[in-house]
């Protein structure tokens, strides 16, 4: 094995890893025409055929435009209106016959020449001095996007190795993840630790780095790439030395596993004999096998949102009723917590052509009308506002609750108010199921998320009134410092070791075990080993997390000993920055989990 560590003038790019595993493979860009946007000089008898390539992507593009319009034109109106518009623009003089031009002038390709005609069109609209006609360049840039991706389509696909890709791309959406089949791993540079795509990637178990910069422009499809998940360290085309390098940590990082893997089925109890809960976070309910598997001692978190964001229309109850109870009973008798659909701020459906309803359109209207989605209509707020909806969940969840142990969780609960009228709505729902003779379990535990600090600030009026709370640490953190968890730009301030975020945590712990209830954290701390012996000392009873983190958590737990962690969550709570956390706690690391943590730095700095 080589033990040369790589150079710093073959660190390619630094992004943020936010799902661990090394992956070595080829590139494949997917954003629309990414990687052929590149200039390629034609040789003279290729002119003819990039420009018939471009007109075939045209002719292309407008065929399926015009069936998506014959689909929706009955039921929107509108949208055949924009897409007669975008259909005429497609044939536009200054993007149709400007790109042949510029094809035949400059000897390009046609990606090329259509992003120089499309920066042309910009300019043009740009000197317009009305803001309505210079906001229809986004129309355009629209339908070049189309043809960018029909001229992609026509393109061999690279020559994969082992069968494995890492997609690349600007942005992936939660659902993009969700569909992607050959799992090897993917970057993009929108998005952070625990933005909605990190959390679906670990939840898989692909290994990806997000927040890097420029990959369109860095990366072409094809390249070798070195995808290193727990670092963010990105190496394009590296050299044979390096690769070594990397394929004898993939190998390690594989051996640990395994390792690790014997912790899966083992008791959550530390040496003195302290017990909590290791559960799962799922996006989809088809998962629950690979949680137990995992050793998952439950479902801590459901994001029942996924179902709504990834249909084409609202879910039947009949449906929702269908998967609650199949994930109940494959579960069954471990609990279930299913949180009602958390929707809104950042978690929207994926613009997709052609998958379009009165209820997607209904709500993207209502969405984009927000000029800050994350203080808007969203979580309990948009359950709250859509009540039939809520109220159809509700009573699909009640009705499945007869065929295992569930458990009802609100998302983003910020007063006693709206927590009084959630529960109003659940005792109507429960009332009309037994007027109907429908069956359901009479005692299914209700409760709350802590992921607003006006929920931390009266936890103890909110704990009198549920079974047990949960801490969204990912939101509670993003409301509290006031940093946007999915924006790359500010992700080095997210800061879970921020004093203000133990206090607040402490002091959840505090009110819930007061009032008698239970207390976990399913935000993206719980599963990561370096947060566990802090959360563990303050008396979180349960954790939940991606199952893949599972046994390493379970391994860190049998380790730790409750009255050494307590007697460090003391120690942390009395520091004064998070400079200093950090540095106690990277010591009490190496000193306690010496194979976890068999080096000094495990915390990206200030
Ligand atoms: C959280 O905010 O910590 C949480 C678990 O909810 P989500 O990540 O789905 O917003
Ligand atoms: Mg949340």
């Amino acid at each position: 094995m080589t033990s040369r560590k790589p150079v710093a003038s073959e660190i390619a790019m630094q992004g943020i890893g936010v799902s661990p595993g090394i992956v070595i493979a080829r590139a494949l860009l997917v954003e629309p025409g990414g990687t052929f946007k590149k200039r390629r000089i034609s040789a003279d008898g290729s002119l003819a055929l990039e420009q018939s390539r471009f007109r075939n992507a045209v002719a292309r593009t407008e065929d399926k435009l015009r069936q998506v319009r014959e689909q929706f034109a009955a039921v929107m109106a509108d949208y055949a209106t924009i897409i007669d518009t975008h259909i005429l623009m497609l044939r536009d003089r200054m993007i149709f016959d400007r790109t042949l031009e510029i094809i035949a002038a400059e000897k390009i390709n046609a990606e090329w020449a259509l992003d120089k005609a499309l920066g042309q069109v910009e300019a043009a609209f740009a000197k317009v001095d009305d803001t309505y006609i210079s906001g229809r360049f986004l129309d355009v840039r629209q339908v070049a996007d189309r043809i960018f991706c029909e001229l992609s389509g026509t393109e061999m696909l690279p020559e994969e190795i082992d069968g494995k890709l890492i997609l690349v791309a600007r942005d992936f959406s939660p659902e993009d993840i969700l569909h992607m089949s050959d799992r090897a791993g993917f970057l993009a540079e929108m998005g952070g630790e625990t933005s909605h795509s990190a959390i679906v990637a670990k939840t898989l178990g692909i290994p990806a780095v997000l927040g890097l910069k420029d990959v369109n422009g860095r990366i072409s499809t094809n390249d070798l790439i070195i995808l290193d998940g727990v670092t963010g360290l990105v190496f394009v085309n590296p050299q044979e030395e390096l690769l070594e390098y990397y394929q004898d940590r993939q190998r390690q990082y594989q051996q640990l596993h395994l390792e690790v893997a014997q912790y899966a089925h083992l008791r959550a109890e530390t040496s003195d004999g302290l017990q909590v809960r290791v559960e799962a976070n799922l996006e989809i309910a088809d998962e629950v096998g690979q949680a137990f598997a995992y050793g998952a001692g439950g479902i801590g978190l459901f994001r029942s949102e996924y179902l709504y964001l990834s249909a084409l229309d609202n879910p039947s109850e009949e449906l929702l009723f269908a998967t609650y109870k199949d994930l109940l009973s494959a579960a069954a008798p471990f609990p279930v917590t299913i949180r009602t659909f958390d929707i809104g701020g950042d978690k929207q459906f994926m613009a997709k052509a052609g998958k379009s309803s009165g209820f997607r359109s209904k709500m993207e209207k209502q969405w984009s009308s927000e000029a800050n989605p994350a203080l808007g209509l969203r979580a309990i707020r948009y359950c709250l506002h859509e009540p039939v909806m809520f109220a159809t969940q509700l009573r699909a969840l009640l009705r499945a609750s007869s065929f295992g142990c569930l458990r009802i969780l609100f998302p983003m609960i910020s007063s006693y108010c709206e927590l009084q009228q959630v529960k109003e709505v659940v005792a109507g729902v429960q009332e009309k199921l037994r007027s109907d003779g429908i069956p359901f379990a009479e005692r299914v535990e209700l409760g709350l998320m802590i992921e607003v600090p006006s929920a931390v600030a009266v936890a103890d009026t909110l704990a009198r009134e549920v079974d047990f709370f949960s801490i969204g640490t990912n939101d509670l953190i993003q409301y509290s410092l006031a940093i946007d968890r999915g924006n790359e730009q500010v992700a080095h301030m997210y800061e879970p070791l921020h004093p203000a975020i133990l206090r607040m945590i402490s002091q959840v712990v505090e009110a819930a075990h007061r009032a008698g209830i239970e207390v976990g954290i399913c935000g993206e701390m719980a599963g990561e080993e370096k947060y566990l012996p802090l959360l563990l000392g303050l008396g979180v009873d349960s954790f939940s997390m991606h199952p893949p983190a599972i046994p390493y958590i379970k391994r860190m737990i049998r380790q730790s000993r409750a009255a050494s962690v307590e007697r460090l969550a003391r120690r942390l709570l009395a520091c004064s920055s998070s400079t200093e956390i950090r540095e106690l706690l990277q010591h009490y690391l190496a000193r306690h989990y010496p194979d976890s943590f068999p080096v000094d730095n495990h915390f990206h700095s200030d």
